[in-house]
């Protein structure tokens, strides 16, 4: 089959679980790669500079804003994140598919210009379990947790301009509700025009 490359946006709150369950589904999958955004934020232990993310300083980033290089950008719990423009012409050109993880403000700007991207909302199964995770993971302290709550209300609000929901609750059932979305969208019969012309001329050319 050749399918189409397709633009996969995965948004929600923060510490929703969404980074979990895009890591599970990409291990999986050869025809999808993680668009890496660039970020001012400090780097948490354990991350890696170009895989999780490039952690870059603001000079640089408003120099990239400046050149155009992002496809969205945005100011998110009071640093700036960004999606490189480049990754994803490259991905494209080599017939990969790309997901982004990205806020909710970035997927409305993405909206906007991909209009045959895949939006896809990660919610939590309630307010209190996005506050318990995100105090278990102790990777922000108590007024950075408030910040992130009070973002997490405003991006709740918005689930309506999203395609698809997935309410993480059961993490082994929302990693197969993300990896299910990817398989049907990149089957539908409109991104495979050649090979439904294919189809016609070979199979049903004597019918
Ligand atoms: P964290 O700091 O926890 O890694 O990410 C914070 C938030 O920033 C998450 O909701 C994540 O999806 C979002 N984010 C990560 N990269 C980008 C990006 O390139 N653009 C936008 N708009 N948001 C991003």
């Amino acid at each position: 089959m050749i399918k189409k490359p397709i633009l996969v946006v995965v948004s929600g709150p923060s510490g929703v679980g969404k980074t979990t369950i895009i890591k599970a589904v990409l291990a999986k999958r050869r025809d999808i790669i993680f668009s890496v955004s660039c970020t001012t934020r400090p780097k948490r232990p354990g991350e890696v500079h170009g895989k999780d993310y490039f952690f870059i300083t603001e000079k640089e980033f408003q120099k990239m804003v400046k050149n155009n290089e992002f496809l969205e950008w945005a100011h998110v719990h009071g640093y700036l994140y960004g999606t490189p423009r480049r990754f994803i012409d490259e991905a494209f050109s080599n017939n990969k598919s790309v997901l982004l993880d990205i806020d909710v403000q970035g997927a409305m700007k993405v909206m906007e210009t991909f209009e045959d991207g895949v939006f896809i909302f990660i919610a939590p199964p309630s307010i209190e379990a996005l506050e318990e995770r995100l105090k278990k993971r102790k990777t922000e302290d108590e007024e950075k947790i408030r910040k992130r709550l009070e973002d997490a209300l405003w991006e709740l609000k918005n689930i309506d301009k999203f395609q698809y929901l997935i309410i993480n609750e059961d993490l082994d059932e929302a990693i197969h509700s993300l990896d299910s979305i990817i398989t049907a969208e990149s089957i539908k019969v409109r991104r495979l025009e050649e090979d439904v012309k294919r189809y016609e001329e070979e199979v049903l050319k004597n019918g």
